[in-house]
């Protein structure tokens, strides 16, 4: 099927850089009946020296958006690959959407696309906290967007300038809010019990 025939049902996963999406999307995105897509993954397997992969690190180097229409475009590609190879079946999964959108204009061009059955928030309090985490993980997954403070610190400032109004998109009533710190086998209970209910009904059993 092609991703402009039906609106193709929707979970995201929203909150500050570092706050455990990636860890937590891959988890869930075990569970039968999950796809989960990380725009940071798509973006990070393009060729480094192909054009679109040298367009992206010049921004993400910098702690900047990749810009919306490059984004989106590449994201509609994307979803059709993982439909073509049976990947992600549009019938009985939900796709789990982490790191997208990241801008009111994203977020207007994925209604096109996207029924939003719900939005998991991570939130932590504790920025320097995150700013470890992501120091952390930097020489583990040879990210140079999260080797260097200060443009950690600009991803921070984008965040707020430029994501957090995400938010104001959608209808109050999708978001949970899910605290992320503590251990991840609680945070991931709540966010099981924030998107389970608002699956129901509307896909079949995923085992058949
Ligand atoms: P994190 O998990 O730390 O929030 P990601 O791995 O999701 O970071 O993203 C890494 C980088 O990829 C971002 O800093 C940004 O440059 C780019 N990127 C990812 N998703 C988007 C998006 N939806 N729009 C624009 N740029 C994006």
């Amino acid at each position: 099927m092609s991703i402009m025939e039906a609106k193709l049902k929707s979970i995201l996963l929203f909150g500050q850089p570092g706050v455990g999406k990636g860890t937590q999307g891959t988890i869930v995105g075990r569970v039968p009946g999950f796809c989960h897509l990380a725009t940071g993954d798509m973006f990070r397997g393009l060729d480094r020296d192909s054009e679109l992969g040298r367009e992206f690190l010049k921004y993400s180097t910098q702690g900047l958006l990749v810009p919306d229409e490059l984004t989106c475009r590449l994201w509609r590609q994307y979803v059709q690959g993982l439909i073509d190879t049976n990947k992600y079946l549009p019938g009985s999964d939900a796709l789990l959407l982490d790191g997208i959108p990241r801008s009111p204009a994203q977020a207007k061009t994925l209604d096109d696309h996207i029924e939003v059955l719900a939005i998991v928030h991570l939130v932590c309090a504790d920025e320097e906290e995150l700013i470890q985490r992501m120091k952390r993980r930097a020489d583990i997954q040879n990210r140079p967007d999260d080797a260097d403070e200060t443009v950690i610190r600009r991803r921070f400032e984008v965040f707020h300038s430029e994501t957090a109004a995400v938010l104001d998109h959608y209808d109050p009533k999708l978001i949970h809010t899910v605290t992320a710190t503590g251990s991840p086998g609680k945070i991931l209970l709540n966010i099981l019990n924030a998107v389970i209910p608002s699956m129901e009904g509307h896909f079949g059993n995923p085992l058949g």
